[in-house]
């Protein structure tokens, strides 16, 4: 009876399906269901997905702007493209302090205020670090567990891969896919270390500075170019015994604030302090973010620095696809390497070395 069923010579034939036999129900719904949630999403499904607010997507999306490979890049950047419309809407919101300052407890404290007030906040994360350490901002599930499990509120650790510049451009579209999502609050969380900060400056529209009393600058790190950038400076763990020095501290501050020019926003940077433990002064935060946005809008300082911004994006996004290209092109490959030895060799001056590779590059194209 079987040699009607099993065709020997047929080497699929355990695939066949025979007419006549009623077949048993042999998938696993569970896994059709994870098989199908897999299947790659068109760009319109995710432009979809992402406009009704679904978190998953989003996230995919996501991860589609953080992939190395180009077809991920490719499709992202047409999700974007058509993201853009919808985004803009939200205050982004810089936040930055040395490890240890309370960062993350401060954004938990204030995030949780904000999604109860209605809001819907994304936390951003700029770790120039994370290369090395996989991700040491925000990639540990455990900090910020309240606002993890909060639906009104979407936390995304630092893209890992990459320079600072690239971190950058990825977290820049990253916000244009939250904003579209609904998110009216964004936050980039940074580490005050130097340069992230500057690029995390060029992507908000207020800027926190979280300090220790007695910690002095040098132990901080922080440079007084960073101090500049603040909109605000909050002297956190302002409480118990450090409620005194906090307060003593702030006043430090704004002395030192006071000599800095007046900026061209029209806004004096403020200093206070805070907790994230007794949540005195975290309130203080949003307030001033909002005073900030009020007055900023109303003298055009607000849309002004958004247009630089995104003026600055073009000009940077022009730097990155030319060098990608001179630096990926056949005969500067081959030609490069000769000319790093003739340099080092003093036979040709580094800037002639220069100009003739990028004259042999365009008189190729
Ligand atoms: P981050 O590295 O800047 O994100 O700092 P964390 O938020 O992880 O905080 C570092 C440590 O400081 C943790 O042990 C926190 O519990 C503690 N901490 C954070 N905020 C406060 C605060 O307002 N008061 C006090 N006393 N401790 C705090």
């Amino acid at each position: 009876m079987y040699d009607k069923i099993i065709d020997k010579n047929d080497p699929h034939q355990n695939l066949k399906i025979h007419e006549g036999i009623e077949q048993p129900d042999q998938i696993n719904r569970a896994f059709a269901q994870t098989f199908k949630a897999k299947r790659q999403l068109t760009v319109e499904e995710y432009v979809k997905g992402i406009l009704d607010g679904d978190r998953t997507i989003l996230a995919q999306a996501i991860t589609l702007i953080e992939s190395s490979l180009f077809a991920h890049r490719e499709k992202a950047q047409q999700i974007i493209e058509q993201c853009l419309p919808y985004a803009g809407k939200s205050i982004r919101v810089g936040i930055t302090g040395v490890p240890g300052v309370g960062k993350s407890t401060t954004i938990e404290a204030l995030g949780t205020m904000l999604t109860q007030k209605g809001h819907k906040l994304a936390v951003l994360a700029i770790d120039p670090s994370s290369e090395k350490t996989k991700g040491s901002i925000l990639g540990d599930k455990t900090r910020m567990e309240t606002l993890a499990n909060d639906s009104n509120a979407f936390i995304r650790p630092s893209p890992s891969a990459g320079s600072l510049g690239g971190v950058a451009r990825k977290t820049r579209e990253i916000i244009v896919l939250c904003e579209a999502a609904g998110f009216n609050v964004v936050f980039v969380e940074t580490v005050g270390v130097g340069q992230s900060e500057v690029a995390v400056a060029s992507m908000v529209d207020f800027f926190l500075l979280l300090q220790l009393a007695n910690a002095g600058d040098e132990l901080q790190g922080i440079k007084r170019g960073i101090m500049e950038m603040a909109d605000a400076i909050s002297i956190n763990k302002a409480d118990g015994d450090n409620k005194q020095p906090s307060e003593l501290a702030a006043t430090q501050y704004r002395n030192a604030l006071a000599l800095f020019p007046p900026s061209e926003s029209g806004w004096q940077p403020v200093v206070f302090t805070s907790s994230a433990y007794t949540l005195e002064g975290i309130d203080t935060i949003w307030n001033i973010i909002q005073e900030y946005v009020t007055k900023t809008k109303a003298n055009g300082y607000f849309y002004n620095k958004r247009n630089a911004q995104n003026l600055r994006i073009l000009s940077e996004t022009i730097n990155y696809h030319l060098t990608e290209r001179f630096y990926n092109d056949e005969k500067i490959k081959a030609l490069l390497e000769n000319t790093k030895e003739l340099v080092l060799a003093n036979k040709i001056s580094a800037y002639v070395a220069a100009q003739n590779l990028i004259e042999e590059y365009l008189g190729s194209k």
